[in-house]
């Protein structure tokens, strides 16, 4: 998607703070934190919405779990605890439409999020 966001983050055309990367994902500190580790993973791939996703990408939702357990265990917050989050479309919060995970911690987390 010659007009995505994240597409250029991930053929590098713009800048991120990458903190992970494999050959399916790539992570990187979202530029407006809202906790003191704030990270977005998102798909290699060009996925719109979660109602976008195919049965063939459930392996690839499986690896952005794992991309947060793992920068959650270099970011020290895995004991403490994290959320892992993905906003579905306007009325949800989602701004840029191609997925991604926030991994938001290193605070107290309040239950339901606004
Ligand atoms: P959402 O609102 O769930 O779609 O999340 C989009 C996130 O992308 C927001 O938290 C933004 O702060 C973040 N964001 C937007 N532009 C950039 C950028 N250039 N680099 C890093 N994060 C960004
Ligand atoms: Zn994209």
């Amino acid at each position: 998607m010659s007009d995505c966001l994240f597409c250029k983050m991930v053929t590098g055309e713009i800048k991120a703070d990458v903190v992970y990367e494999n050959d399916n994902v790539l992570a990187f500190r979202d530029i407006n934190p809202q906790a003191p580790v704030h990270v977005l993973i998102v798909p290699k791939k060009h996925i719109r919405t979660i109602n976008d996703l195919q049965e063939t990408d459930a392996s690839l939702v499986g690896e952005m779990y794992l991309a947060a357990k793992e920068i959650a265990s270099q970011s020290e917050i895995s004991e403490q605890g994290y959320r892992a989050v993905m906003n579905c479309n306007a009325g949800a919060g989602q701004t840029v439409f191609h997925i991604h995970m926030h991994l938001l911690g290193g605070r107290a987390m309040l239950w339901p999020p606004g």
